[in-house]
C-alpha cells in the first residue's frame, strides 16, 4: 500500500476555524449527502467512533463497508491518522474481491477530514476502482512495445542487407539480389505503418460519425478488384456471389478497407489453385453479412478466439512470408465495431475459414443492379 499525505487546498481547509464549529458527533453536515450522491467514487463518511455514517452502494458491494463498518483495516488506520492531525491522505489499496477466493480490486483512495480537526471527527473515504484503467494502461504499454518490435525487425534488416551490399560491392549479381530484399523491407515497414495509421483512424472514429448509405455490391466490387492481382499471381479463383442490392449505413473505405483485409487473408492463407468466394445476404430481422470463405490451411481451435488481437499470428513465420503485419483482423473488428457490427471467425484446420462481417441494414433495398 503506498500513502502519500497532501497539504493541499482542502488540508489547509480542514484546518480552518469555520469548519471546526459546525460539527455535531454521528451527524453529517447538511449538503454533504446531496454532494456525495453524485460524486462517482465509491464514498464514506466514517464518524469519530468508527462507524459509518454513510456509504455509497458501491462501496458496501465492493466489499469496502459491512453494516456500519469499515471492513479494510489499512483504511481505517489511515481514517484514525487523518481524524487526528487533519491531513489529507491518498493511497493505493489492494482489497479482497467479496467471493471471489485471491483475487484483488485496486482503489484509488483519498481521505480527507469532513470538518476539521477537534469538529464532528468525521473522515471522509473516496474510493476509485482502478482495474479498468490499469488495463487500458497495460494494453497501452503492450501495444507500444509490439508496435517497436515489430518496426525493429525490418530496420534491422535493412540496416544488415545494407552492410552487406557494401561488402559485395564488386558482384554486380550479389548487389541485385539484396537490393531487392531491401526492397522487400521497406515495403513490409510501409505496410506496417500504413496498418497503424488505419488502426488508429478508425479507433478515433468509433462509431462512424457520418454515416451514408452504402452499397454492399460496391464495396464487394472494389474490394475484390484490388485484391485480384494477389490472387491471380497464385492462381487463387476470386468468386462473388449471394444476395444483391444490400444497403448499409456507414463509411464505404472502411467498409472496403475490411473486406480486404479478408480477402488478402483469405488468399494468402490458401494454397495456390484454390476457391475464395465473397458473399453478401440479408440476415435475420434488418442485418447484413457479408462472408469471405476460403479452402485454405484454417486456423486451430484455440487460436480462434486470439486472432483479432493486434500483432497476433498463428504461424509468426507464414504471416512474415506472406509479407503480413499482424494488425489485418484487429482493423476488421474496429472497422465492425465503427459500424454496430461485429465479425466471426469458422475455420476447420486443413479444410479452410469462413469470416463473416455482420451489420444492421440500412432497412431499404436499392434497385437490382443488372
Ligand atoms: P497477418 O498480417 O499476420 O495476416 P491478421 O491480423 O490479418 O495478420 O491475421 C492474424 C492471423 O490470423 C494470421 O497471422 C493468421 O495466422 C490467421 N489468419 C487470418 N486469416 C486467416 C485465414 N483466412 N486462414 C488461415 N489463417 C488466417
Amino acid at each position: 500500500m503506498a500513502i502519500r499525505t497532501r497539504g493541499g487546498a482542502l488540508g489547509h481547509q480542514a484546518h480552518g476555524s469555520r469548519l471546526r464549529s459546525v460539527q455535531q458527533p454521528g451527524r453529517l453536515p447538511p449538503g454533504v449527502a446531496s454532494v456525495l450522491s453524485v460524486l462517482s467514487s465509491s464514498a464514506v463518511v466514517v464518524d469519530s467512533n468508527d462507524r459509518v455514517l454513510r456509504a455509497s452502494a458501491a462501496a458496501r458491494a465492493f466489499g469496502l463497508v459491512k453494516g456500519d463498518q469499515l471492513m479494510v483495516s489499512e483504511l481505517l488506520a489511515l481514517a484514525r491518522q487523518v481524524r487526528r492531525d487533519g491531513e489529507i491522505r491518498e493511497g493505493v489499496f489492494e482489497v479482497p474481491v467479496p467471493s471471489a477466493s485471491g483475487r484483488t480490486t485496486s482503489f484509488a483512495v483519498r481521505v480527507a477530514p469532513l470538518g476539521g480537526v477537534g469538529g464532528g471527527g468525521l473522515v471522509l473515504v473516496l474510493a476509485d476502482d482502478q482495474t479498468e484503467s490499469r488495463r487500458v494502461d497495460e494494453v497501452k504499454r503492450d501495444f507500444v512495445a509490439n508496435t517497436s518490435h515489430e518496426l525493429k525487425t525490418p530496420v534491422g534488416a535493412l540496416a544488415l542487407l545494407a552492410e552487406t551490399i557494401e561488402d559485395a560491392a564488386d558482384d554486380a549479381e550479389a548487389v541485385r539480389r539484396f537490393a531487392s530484399k531491401m526492397r522487400q523491407e521497406a515495403q513490409r515497414l510501409t505496410s506496417l505503418v500504413q496498418d497503424l495509421i488505419t488502426l488508429s483512424r478508425i479507433q478515433a472514429v468509433e462509431p462512424v460519425p457520418d454515416p451514408r448509405p452504402v452499397s454492399l455490391d460496391a464495396v464487394i466490387a472494389e474490394a475484390v478488384d484490388r485484391c485480384r492481382m494477389k490472387a491471380n499471381a497464385r492462381g487463387i479463383a476470386l468468386a462473388s456471389g449471394g444476395s444483391r442490392g444490400l444497403v448499409v449505413l456507414g463509411d464505404e473505405d472502411l467498409l472496403v478497407t475490411a473486406l480486404l483485409n479478408l480477402l488478402e487473408n483469405a488468399v494468402a492463407y490458401s494454397p495456390e489453385r484454390t476457391r475464395v468466394v465473397v458473399s453478401a445476404r440479408r440476415a435475420g430481422e434488418g442485418n447484413a453479412e457479408l462472408s469471405v470463405a476460403d479452402q485454405g490451411i484454417g486456423i486451430p481451435e484455440r487460436d480462434l478466439e486470439r486472432i483479432f488481437e493486434r500483432f497476433y499470428r498463428v504461424d509468426p513465420a507464414r504471416s512474415r512470408a506472406t509479407g503480413g503485419t499482424g494488425l489485418g483482423l484487429a482493423i476488421v473488428k474496429h472497422v465492425m465495431a465503427a459500424h454496430n457490427g461485429k465479425v466471426t471467425v469458422r475455420s476447420t484446420e486443413g479444410a479452410g475459414s469462413a469470416f463473416t462481417l455482420s451489420f444492421p441494414l440500412r432497412g431499404e433495398r436499392q434497385e437490382e443492379p443488372k
